[in-house]
């Protein structure tokens, strides 16, 4: 994306560093449980309080989600790693420092490949992938001169993913943070839930005159939704243009989104790695990895969303644009292929999951998981297209009484009498009658105004209550009204 300042045009440059929540059952360094809502301080170690001599352990469990995040991001995977200290004080950090990993992460490049609206798809490259503790957390609104501390976060397990800054619109970033999200979740390393907080991310951008060397940037901290994502970026990148056009200089420092008013707020001057005197755990060794297990690890992999989409053009002849709606999450996915397997015309049941059965979810605010049709009955009505039961046009009154009644397709066509009308006999008789009532249209329409066949085609689904087959009326109207 461009914008056009009073000066000229200036492009907009992002990387995004994600943090995202590594599903476990305990924490990256102590056997306390991660499970979310407990009572305040109910999960927590003495390693996770800090108290003097507790050591820290690594769960073996952390380091494989990593390593298959790494894997789905088509990334190297470091064999050694090395956890450091990042030294630094809150209150919600009783150690005084984080547990990181800073020159040695245990992931390193690779790349996750977004789709853009214009069907198109573009490569963006990721520099890392760390692990590392997540932190406390301070609650200022439960006591008028107290902040009281709940450290059941603090020492679960996080995984940083930091991009190239090779994004260059706010789309981009979007469509980078869904594909994210998307992959994590087919892995089933993170729950991707941004409204928990389980997937957030830190927005890098500068702006520069096309074609020149990179800008100085502002990061923008910890934002947990996409959209928001998107409006913060489009907001800095025009104050950017704002401040250079008027002469000014960008300082580097961290910002803060205010999504009720759509602005960014100064919250500190940028920090930097010296700052955090980083030096390597003395209480973990290096962690090294067998190249067996990651090799282990790879052949456990599911699909991922890249390899299915290209699975679902070729094998179910959908568009690029269908299939990469469909495997955009898992169970969407997996929903149409029940639906689809053993279908005639898979391209059928892509249509109507994506248009029949996603309006209905919208409407009622629901997901999948939750449909009321489910994908075996979904397969069950368009058997019945299929077989010449029923029409198109009526399988769709069909399909709004299986959503609000939750029953099966055929059920629904026994009990309101809705087969269609495949016996000529019957068609004819209504075709014959339709002529008979309309002598005045039909002499216009063998007079020349061949537009009128619509019409009567009209006329006759209407008079069989839309039952009629329509190409078997198609058929013998055409004949008749030939004369
Ligand atoms: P830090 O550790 O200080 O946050 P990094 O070098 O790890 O710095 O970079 C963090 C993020 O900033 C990366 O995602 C990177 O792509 C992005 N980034 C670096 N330089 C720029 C820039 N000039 N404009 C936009 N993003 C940038
Ligand atoms: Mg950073």
């Amino acid at each position: 994306m461009i914008i056009e300042g009073k000066t000229g045009p200036w492009e907009i440059v992002i990387g995004l560093e994600v943090h995202a929540q590594v599903v476990s059952n305990a924490k990256l360094f102590s056997g306390a449980s991660t499970a979310f809502g407990a009572e305040p301080n109910a999960q927590v170690s003495f390693v996770d309080a800090a108290f003097p001599g507790m050591l820290p352990v690594i769960n073996r469990a952390c380091v494989e989600q990593a390593v298959k995040t790494g894997l789905g991001l088509s990334a190297t995977i470091n064999e050694v790693s090395v956890f450091d200290r990042k030294n630094y004080f809150y209150p919600d950090l009783p150690a005084g420092y984080q547990i990181s990993q800073y020159k040695q992460p245990i992931v390193g490049e690779g790349h996750l490949d977004i789709d853009l609206a214009s069907g198109e798809t573009k490569r963006v490259g990721i520099e890392r992938l760390h692990l590392e503790q997540d932190a406390g957390k301070s609650i200022h609104d439960q006591h008028p001169q107290k902040t009281y501390i709940d450290l059941n976060r603090a020492g679960v397990a996080l995984m940083e993913i930091v991009s190239k800054p090779e994004m260059r619109s706010p789309e981009e970033a979007g469509a980078y943070m869904r594909k994210m999200r998307a992959l994590v979740r087919y892995l089933g390393t993170c729950d991707g839930n941004m409204e928990e907080g389980s997937l957030r991310c830190d927005a890098n951008v500068s702006v520069r005159r096309p074609g020149e060397g990179l800008g100085t940037r502002c990061e923008l901290k910890n934002i947990n939704s996409i959209r928001f994502v998107m409006q913060a970026i489009e907001y800095e990148a025009r104050r950017q243009v704002e401040v250079l056009e008027d002469g000014g200089t960008i300082r580097q420092e961290t910002r803060l989104f205010d999504s009720a008013k759509g602005v960014t707020r100064p919250m500190r001057s940028k920090e930097h790695a010296h700052d955090y005197r980083y030096f390597p755990d003395p209480d973990l060794l290096p962690l090294v990895l067998d190249r067996k297990w990651i090799e282990e690890v790879r052949a456990s992999l599911p699909e991922l969303p890249d390899a299915k989409k290209a699975r679902f053009v070729s094998d179910y002849k959908l568009t690029p644009y269908d299939a990469g709606v469909l495997v955009a999450e898992k169970e969407n996915a997996e929903f149409f292929e029940v639906v689809a397997r053993g279908r005639k015309d898979p391209k059928l049941a892509a249509n109507w999951v994506i248009v029949e059965l996603f309006g209905a979810l919208n409407r009622l605010g629901r997901d999948i998981a939750s449909s009321p049709v489910s994908a075996r009955q979904l397969a069950g009505l368009l058997d019945l297209i299929e077989n010449d039961t029923i029409s198109g046009r009526i399988a769709k009154d069909v399909f709004g009484f299986m959503v609000e009644t939750g029953r099966d397709a055929a059920a629904i066509v026994e009990e309101r009498g809705l087969r269609q009308v495949t016996d000529t006999g019957a068609i004819e008789a209504a075709i014959d009658k339709v002529i008979a009532d309309s002598a005045a249209k039909v002499a216009e329409y063998r007079g020349g105004k061949q537009a009128l066949f619509g019409w009567f085609v009209g006329q006759v689904m209407k008079s069989t209550g839309g039952k009629a087959n329509p190409a078997a009326v198609n058929e013998l109207l055409r004949k008749k009204l030939a004369g």
